[in-house]
């Protein structure tokens, strides 16, 4: 293993990984009622292909594919679709969903297995991992096969696999790199077959010396991460990793790079060697709000009240329930939201856990500034979003925020710092959309 190496500014939050990082993970059947969201990936939702009353079996499309930002939806038990109906989701306010009534989760591939997938072309990989609805699974869950497919003018010479796992409480990626470590290989291997590179490493924080060694044992190179927040953030990662500095408004492919998280990795392996579609995923359950915090492998559609009850149960007074972790997760306002491809996490905190709900004035220390990963001024350009002044946080820099927490969480004032910038950012999108238009 080689040195730690990490990126300037971030933080270093309360890990609380031992909640559930030696929890193996436990495979939850599915249960009597699901509900599949059409829109767990970023970008168009996939159009329904079955009406109220159909039978579905497992693996089965039952939504189709909307655009090249899209991906299809897969049934991922056998049933009955009760409705179709919009409902709240964890990752945006509501959006299609359908309800189906389980009655058997057999069945075997749904594709042709590829066990020897190097004799297929990276186009014929590409479109099995399209076909088989693989996206992101570290939370972004931005279609894999669009990344996969980098414009002719950008030259990738670089896989990163992303096992960083910055956030606290979550432990679903590190159990998934030491229990099912052939599949974050296998997959690491077809996804850098589609791209066609052979330069390729696994970022590990060093708070994983078990994920690391397994990984490392079948073969990776495995680049030692310090354990830092946000280093699992692709900006952060490919900087400690090959010492590329993405420019400003760019992606990891302008330097030659394209991050695919561990779990990713795992469902390409799924989509290509087994044929299976993307329709589990590994979640934490944890914070000191639940009983018997640990990992569970769950079909999509689960909710949450149920992935919650498996882990024993609420305990003490939850303040806050989060999709997610602490830094980046999202509030939910309901436990019956379902599980999605993009659902690392289910975190329940507690008043002694939860950041204060009451801002206090900006004293200019000045914390902000020092921590922030994009080397911006926080401060600067929430204030000028309170006072609607679009352009001066523009001229800040907003639109390079990537919504990471690093500045809420060391701001000594509790200040909204994210809930301002996100806000920035909108206006100044939507004025330069009505501008090009
Ligand atoms: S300004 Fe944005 S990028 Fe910088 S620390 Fe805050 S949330 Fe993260
Ligand atoms: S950390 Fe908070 S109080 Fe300090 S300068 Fe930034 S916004 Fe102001």
């Amino acid at each position: 293993m080689g040195k730690r190496r990490t990126f300037s500014g971030g933080a270093h939050p309360d890990e609380r990984k031992e909640l559930a990082e030696h929890s193996a993970v436990r495979k939850l059947p599915a249960p009597k009622v699901i509900r599949v969201a059409l829109c767990q990936h970023l970008g168009a939702p996939s159009t329904p292909l079955v009406a109220k009353g159909d039978r579905v079996t497992r693996g089965q499309e039952i939504g189709a594919q909307n655009g090249f930002i899209s991906l299809p939806t897969h049934s991922p038990v056998g049933g009955t679709v009760l409705a179709l109906e919009d409902a709240a989701l964890p990752h945006r306010r509501s959006g299609p969903t359908i309800v189906i009534e389980t009655s058997s989760e057999e069945g075997g591939a749904v594709f042709e297995p590829w066990p020897e997938y190097s004799s297929r072309s990276p186009q014929e990989v590409i479109e099995r991992i399209r076909a088989a609805g693989v996206c992101g699974m570290g939370g972004a869950s931005f279609p894999t096969h669009v990344k996969l497919s980098p414009p002719r003018d950008k030259k990738v010479d670089t896989l990163i696999l992303n096992g960083a796992e910055c956030e606290p409480y979550l432990t679903s990626d590190a159990r998934l790199m030491v229990e099912r470590t052939a599949d974050v290989i296998d997959g690491m291997r077809i996804l850098a077959h589609a791209l066609g590179v052979g330069r390729v490493f696994a970022g590990v924080e060093a708070n994983k010396p078990e994920a690391a060694a397994a990984l490392e044992g079948a073969g990776a190179e495995v680049i030692t991460l310090k354990v830092k927040y946000p280093q699992g953030a692709e900006k952060q990662l490919i900087k400690a990793v090959t010492g590329r500095e993405v420019p400003v408004g760019g992606l990891p492919m302008d330097v030659g790079v394209v991050v695919q998280n561990v779990g990713t990795a795992a469902a390409a392996a799924e989509a290509v060697r087994d044929g299976m579609p993307c329709m589990r995923r590994i979640v934490t359950v944890s914070g000191g709000g639940i009983k018997a915090p640990g990992n569970f492998d769950a079909c999509v559609g689960t909710s949450f009240a149920d992935l919650v009850e498996a882990a024993g149960g609420y305990s003490g007074e939850v303040v806050r329930l989060l999709s997610g972790g602490p830094m980046m997760g999202i509030a939910q306002f309901t436990d019956a939201v379902p599980v999605t491809k993009g659902t690392s996490g289910i975190v329940a905190l507690t008043s002694r856990e939860a950041r204060s709900l009451s801002e206090g004035p900006c004293i200019r220390c000045g914390k902000c500034v020092d921590a922030c990963p994009m080397g911006l001024a926080p401060c600067l350009i929430s204030e000028a979003a309170e006072h609607s002044g679009w352009k001066s946080a523009d001229e800040a820099g907003a639109l390079s925020c990537m919504a990471c927490g690093t500045c809420t969480f060391v701001c000594p004032s509790s200040r909204f710092l994210v809930h301002y910038i996100k806000r920035a950012q909108e206006a100044i999108r939507a004025s330069k959309r009505s501008r090009e238009a």
